[in-house]
């Protein structure tokens, strides 16, 4: 068995680990020390740090402290490693861990978060996943089991200070051209809910100031949330700093494109077993600025899909040129839509986009005034025909199974 560098106990308060840390920042201590050839497994918690419970309330989601978040793995030291090199990652494996089968997706409320869609879906809301081996089934959302496609929402390594001072201006500006705004244009560093792993003193106050947070990805890779880098991935990320400095979490069972319900994909603890290599001088000889993957040879097989068109003219009918997040949020309310007709609530309709392998396809970006963009549903995820036909939608589901919503306080 390869050697478990870090461990968690989903009992114990990620704050009093000090192999994990929430900000980006250089002076975080290197959690451990490998060498470049070797493989090792890290566990982590799922990214709020254990705060979502399984349960059939949905108020941990309206409550959570998202100050606190993520919750991440390292960072892991790589001998050799040296600014300008490229950390090359083997995602051998990834699972749940074993005393945590289960993961949950949710909408976080309007006042806490939002979301793509949290015009009209304003209030907290949640959904529980079983994790059976391979598969995943919901209590919350009946009528559908697919494969996991398991990745890392987050992974990366930490920016040098040059780095980081420029994600910080450019952060912090664009928060002032409207600094009221609900939800959020962006997070700013905020000291009071900051983990910065081994550091102490001085050391510790000054990641805590300046560290940059979680949320976004970045150049350097960090919360892509990209589904395709799942087990079985082969990732090379840019290096910024001595030893590079690697870091993982918020670990997912499975998304679609987009991680569109925000809260999350299907969130759990897990572990990921990787191996690391580099390779020298490697963002200048290959010209990489931002992390490059290659895929799994081992994804779900959907080969069927019902796909959604959207364009860029919004629900209230303004026109809006080539906006492909306008043009896929009308691809995904379509196909929320269509799901009603069989029973789901949109609520359930939407958790099934943030979680099932749906694919999120930009299809046309220069035909002013419109891009398209098209939402691909694999259709052999449902217990039931989906497929349109000329008897009209069967009622599957009867409305008794709903997801937990919770008031805003
Ligand atoms: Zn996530």
């Amino acid at each position: 068995m390869p050697e478990k560098l870090i461990t968690v106990d989903l009992k114990q308060s990620p704050y009093e680990n000090a192999n994990i840390h929430n900000r980006w920042h250089p002076d975080i201590p290197m959690a451990c020390w490998v060498n470049p050839g070797d493989d090792f497994v890290l566990e982590t918690y799922d990214w709020t740090g254990g705060y979502i419970q399984n349960n059939d309330s949905a108020d941990d989601v309206r409550d959570v402290d998202l100050t606190t978040v993520h919750f991440l793995s390292g960072p892991v030291g790589v001998k050799g490693a040296e600014p300008g090199d490229l950390l090359v990652v083997d995602l051998l494996d990834i699972g749940a861990k074993e005393d945590s089968l289960w993961g949950f997706n949710g909408f976080f409320s309007k006042q806490n978060g939002g979301g793509f869609l949290t015009e009209h879906f304003p209030l907290a809301q949640k959904s529980i996943w079983d994790i059976e081996g391979m598969f995943t089934k919901s209590r919350h959302v009946p009528g559908v089991r697919y494969a996991g496609l398991i990745h890392p929402g987050l992974i990366g390594c930490l920016p040098d200070q040059k780095m980081l001072d420029m994600w910080n201006e450019r952060e912090v500006d664009f928060i002032a051209t409207n600094p009221t705004r609900v939800p959020a244009l962006a997070n700013a560093p905020f000291a009071k809910t900051a983990h910065a792993g081994k550091a102490t003193g001085d050391v510790a106050a000054k990641i805590a100031a300046e560290g940059a947070r979680t949320v976004p990805p970045r150049e350097h890779g960090g919360n892509c949330d990209i589904k395709d880098l799942s087990r079985g991935s082969k990732i090379f990320f840019p290096v910024y700093v001595d030893g590079a400095g690697l870091s993982v979490g918020d670990l997912h069972f499975s998304q679609g494109d987009g991680e569109i319900t925000f809260c999350g994909a299907i969130e759990m603890a897990g572990w990921v077993h990787m191996k690391v290599e580099l390779i020298k001088g490697g963002m200048e000889k290959y010209g990489i600025k931002n992390p490059i993957f290659k895929p799994s040879p081992i994804t779900p097989k959907y080969d069927d899909y019902l796909i959604f068109e959207g364009i860029s003219v919004d629900e209230y009918g303004k026109q809006h040129y080539l906006d492909v997040h306008v043009a896929y949020r009308q691809a995904c309310l379509n196909a929320i839509e269509y799901l009603k007709k069989f029973g789901y609530s949109g609520a359930q309709a939407y958790s099934i986009l943030g979680t099932a392998p749906v694919q999120g396809h930009i299809s046309g970006v220069v035909d002013i005034p419109n891009a398209c963009a098209t939402l691909w549903l694999p259709t052999d995820i449902f217990e039931f025909d989906i497929n349109p036909t000329a008897a009209g939608p069967v009622k599957y589901l009867d409305g008794s199974i709903q997801m937990p919503i919770s008031q805003d306080k």
